[in-house]
């Protein structure tokens, strides 16, 4: 369920693209949401669509990601109790269960000057 926490961003902007947009109302939030979601991954993705060193854009190219670290780390985890009944949330507990912190290395490499960048990603995994 921890892929659900990180998507939900996601899944809140969408819904909001496509929610007023299908309901015919407040259309003007779809376009600020839609920009939001531009803007977030142009942010994301900026770094490697240009070169750095010879300014030449959509030359870098992904050659290979590699484990370069792992930590254990705890992960919280959300747990909920629902009612039967009514299906509404009655408690939420926390607890932290061991897991592991995986760090990768991403090589980019221009294809026109040969100039390197590098980018480093964290993922959390719950040992169960
Ligand atoms: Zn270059």
């Amino acid at each position: 369920m921890l892929w659900m926490l990180k998507w939900t961003p996601h899944i809140l902007l969408v819904s909001a693209i496509i929610g007023p947009w299908i309901m015919g109302e407040h259309q003007w939030l779809s376009f600020i949401a839609l920009a939001i979601l531009v803007l977030l991954i142009v942010k994301k993705t900026k770094r490697f669509v240009r070169c750095k060193e010879c300014k030449k854009w959509l030359t870098m190219q992904n050659i290979g990601t590699e484990l370069t670290g792992s930590n254990d780390i705890y992960v919280r985890v959300e747990n909920e109790t629902r009612s039967e009944r009514t299906g509404e949330v009655t408690s939420r507990t926390e607890q932290h269960i061991p897991g592991t912190r995986k760090s990768y290395e991403t090589t980019y490499r221009c294809k026109n000057c040969g100039a390197e960048r590098y980018w480093t990603t964290m993922k959390d995994s719950a040992n169960i």
